[in-house]
């Protein structure tokens, strides 16, 4: 074997060695979690599991930062191999002549071996061996790398782990934007953390961060005047509480993700306006005890969420449910949906904008909805429905368009928490009988703004452009909600789309509005579900919605989306598809699809007498003599509730008194209660009497005298209002009305 093969073999060994004797990852601590926006704003920020507030490392060094660490700790850092051999030979002396460990003589790089060994005692051997691994890192990784290895993970102080979190801690600002005094005071604090303390240790501190300053100038990196305004710069005081400015956000990421740096799409100063707003809110609130909210702003543009405010966490001690996130966690939706149900039924052709639907009492198997007002406005446009949020006719457009695929449209819009069947459900899904989430009510509102906002090309919702056009229009008109008590008067100045909700029992107030650029959306209540009374969508919610969209910038409404619509003429009273004799017809923009409500049935052409007093046929008046003329016609019942609110409604002439057949007007009279086959539970006063039952009839001749009958009884006669009580017992009855003209009605019923 050459003497060569033997010095290799021999040395072999220690090259292995030296080359697998430093661990692939150095530092292994748990890190903090945080939350910074885009820009580098700190939103929150939680202590680790190691009790530190330890940072994942920036991608640089910052700056000035480097220029002072190096000029304090390592001059010759940028040029030796690890090991700084000149300050050795002075250390080597210096511990020699004092018999003891005085002076490290330790480069950065041995330092940040020393950092991630901190277990290893202070001796000799283990000085050597730094110095060895030294030079190995120094084979690994670049100066800059060394250099950031060693400002993330140096101490600065109590629990301060690396520059950024010591940034935040001493100064609220990231690491980059501080001063040549601020990153000098930081720069001596790793190598005598204690210093940090209040006390005598201050004025040492001081000293230090003085001397380092003069030692930038005397190398030239800061002049005269930068060196002397930085000396003037005071220590900050005691550290800083980290900012905490999205905490269930951060706790949603750190549930689903662990403890690390999280970058977010948050406005910061959206959300301080947002922090405020709710925190202005909240004493009012507080007061009846309801003591939750969520708030979440999305932007149309980049479908990004721009706030997010989760609870009330912090603004008052102890403060019952203020952990729960409201912006996932699943409520009664109130109203909410409605607006939904009426862009699918205008997508379908179910109906146009100005279409009446009855307003009359309802009840199917049992279920009786009543509108806010507990009135009735006997027919109402589709969409005044939406804008005044009625109940009872949304509950007929339901039935009409179905519960089952209104949940399929509802899934297909992100309700992921609606995921029951239609029978689950039935027709109150449309009055809250569904659990939604903040997110996603938000999120099936910004996919609707998104697609108006855009070209047509991409569609996120399965709503047409056009029929989001008209909802959006419907719900940004001026006068509103009747499901709320107390209307308020809310202006942002600008054109904003909004709805509310209020769930039975007043447990959850919902506002959701819409603006070319940004969809906001709030849930107020007790995350618990206890109910307060007066909590209303328009009571508690729409002030915080209004706020939160004064704070946004203003911006323009959407363009209508003209290539997605047509003019239509439709009748101006009905709404309908204006029929030959509708004597006024509005033209309006409709979407462009063939599927269409039927023409006009509510104009009717009637023959009257030459004074206009009754309603003639050629059997009882000269056909000569007769007026033709258009009537609007409801039907009985919704005449009867019409008339009250429409002063200007006038029903048909009565029939002359020859007339012998009326026929050709359908049959006058319809029973408004009790509907056909309900059940009816009566209650006994004190007295243990049956309270009875009070059934109503409507007749087309306001004249019109009616006979009821109970199960064949003659039960009474009623003129004008037809009112009349009964008290049937319990079991099945038949209950029939008639006219002196021989026209009838009957419907049965239970009695429990
Ligand atoms: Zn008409």
């Amino acid at each position: 074997m050459s003497k060569f093969k033997k010095i290799i073999l021999i040395i072999a060994p220690f090259v292995l060695l030296y080359l697998f004797c430093l661990p692939r990852q150095l530092f292994r601590q748990p890190l903090s979690a945080t939350l910074s926006t885009g820009d580098g704003t700190l939103l929150g920020a939680r202590i680790s599991d190691a009790g530190q507030w330890y940072f994942e490392p920036a991608a640089t060094v910052p700056d000035k930062f480097a220029k002072c660490i190096v000029a304090y700790e390592d001059k010759r850092f940028w040029w030796h191999p690890g090991i700084d051999f000149l300050s050795i030979g002075r250390a080597i002396r210096q511990n020699l002549s004092r018999r003891e460990v005085v002076s490290g003589a330790s480069t950065i790089t041995m330092q940040v071996i020393r950092l991630s060994r901190p277990d290893a005692p202070r001796s000799i051997p283990e000085k050597l061996l730094e110095a060895v691994l030294a030079t190995r890192l120094e084979l690994r990784c670049s100066k800059k790398k060394i250099l950031l290895l060693y400002a993330s993970n140096a101490p600065f102080g109590g629990n301060v782990v690396g520059i950024e979190a010591a940034a935040w801690r001493y100064f609220g600002r990231p690491a980059d934007e501080l001063s040549w005094a601020e990153s000098a005071m930081l720069a001596v604090l790793p190598n005598s953390p204690a210093l940090i303390h209040p006390g005598r240790a201050r004025a040492r501190l001081l000293e230090k961060r003085n001397f380092l300053l003069d030692k930038l100038q005397a190398k030239g990196v800061i002049d005269e005047v930068e060196c002397e305004l930085a000396k003037d710069e005071p220590l900050p005081d005691k550290p800083l509480p980290m900012p905490d400015k999205a905490y269930h956000l951060l706790e949603r990421l750190r549930a689903a993700g662990g403890d690390k740096a999280y970058v977010c799409s948050i406005d910061p100063v959206l959300q301080d306006r947002v922090n405020a707003i709710a925190k202005s809110y909240f004493s009012e609130y507080h007061n009846n005890l309801v003591d939750n909210m969520g708030i979440l702003v999305r932007s149309v543009q980049t479908g990004e969420t721009v706030a997010y405010y989760g609870n009330t966490k912090g603004l008052a001690p102890g403060l019952r449910g203020a952990d729960v996130d409201m912006v996932p966690a699943p409520r009664s939706s109130g109203s909410t949906l409605k607006p939904l149900l009426y862009a699918a039924m205008l997508d379908k052709g179910m109906i146009l904008p100005g279409t009446l639907i009855k307003d009359t009492p309802y009840n199917y198997n049992n279920f009786s909805p009543h509108n806010f007002s507990r009135e009735f406005d006997g027919a109402v446009p589709a969409d005044e429905v939406i804008e005044r949020s009625l109940n009872v006719p949304s509950v007929r457009m339901l039935e009409r368009y179905g519960v089952p695929e209104f949940l399929e449209l509802l899934q297909k819009m992100g309700f992921s928490t609606i995921n029951r069947d239609a029978d689950h459900y039935g027709l109150s899904l449309i009055l809250g009988g569904a659990e939604i989430t903040l997110e996603s009510l938000v999120g099936a509102y910004l996919s609707m703004a998104r697609d108006l906002a855009g070209d047509g090309e991409t569609a996120e919702s399965p709503l047409s452009r056009a029929s989001i056009w008209l909802t959006f229009e419907a719900l940004s008109k001026a006068g509103r909600p009747e499901e709320e008590s107390s209307w308020r008067e809310f202006s942002s100045g600008r054109k904003v789309a909004w709805k509310t909700g209020t769930s039975w029992g007043s447990r959850d107030a919902w506002s959701v509005g819409v603006t070319r650029d940004y969809v906001a959306g709030i849930w107020v209540g007790n995350s618990d579900g206890e109910g307060r009374s007066g909590v209303t969508g328009v009571q508690y919610a729409a002030p915080v919605l209004f706020d939160v969209i004064t704070a946004l910038p203003s911006s323009h409404w959407f363009s209508k989306p003209v290539d997605n619509m047509v003019p239509l003429e439709v009748c101006h009273r009905s709404g309908l598809p204006a029929s030959r004799i509708c004597p006024q017809v509005d033209t309006v923009w409709v979407p462009d699809i063939t599927e269409r409500p039927d023409e006009c049935k509510y104009h009717r052409l009637v023959h009257l007498d030459a004074e206009r007093n009754y309603l003639v046929n050629s059997s009882c008046y000269p056909v000569e003599k007769m007026v033709e003329t258009v009537w609007f016609v409801l039907p009985p019942a919704m005449e009867w509730y019409y008339m009250k609110n429409h002063l200007d409604y006038r029903p048909l002439p009565p029939k002359h008194p020859d007339f012998d057949a009326f026929s050709d007007q359908g049959n006058p009279i319809e029973i408004i209660y009790p509907q056909n086959g309900i059940t009816i539970v009566t209650t006994r006063s004190l007295s243990g009497k049956e309270q009875g039952v009070v059934v109503r009839a409507a007749h087309r001749d306001p004249t019109a005298v009616l006979f009821w009958h109970l199960d064949d009884e003659f039960a009474g006669q009623t003129v004008g209002e037809h009112d009349l009580l009964l008290r049937p017992e319990p079991g099945r009855h038949l209950l029939t009305v008639m006219d002196t003209g021989g026209a009838s009605r009957a419907v049965t019923f239970t009695v429990k």
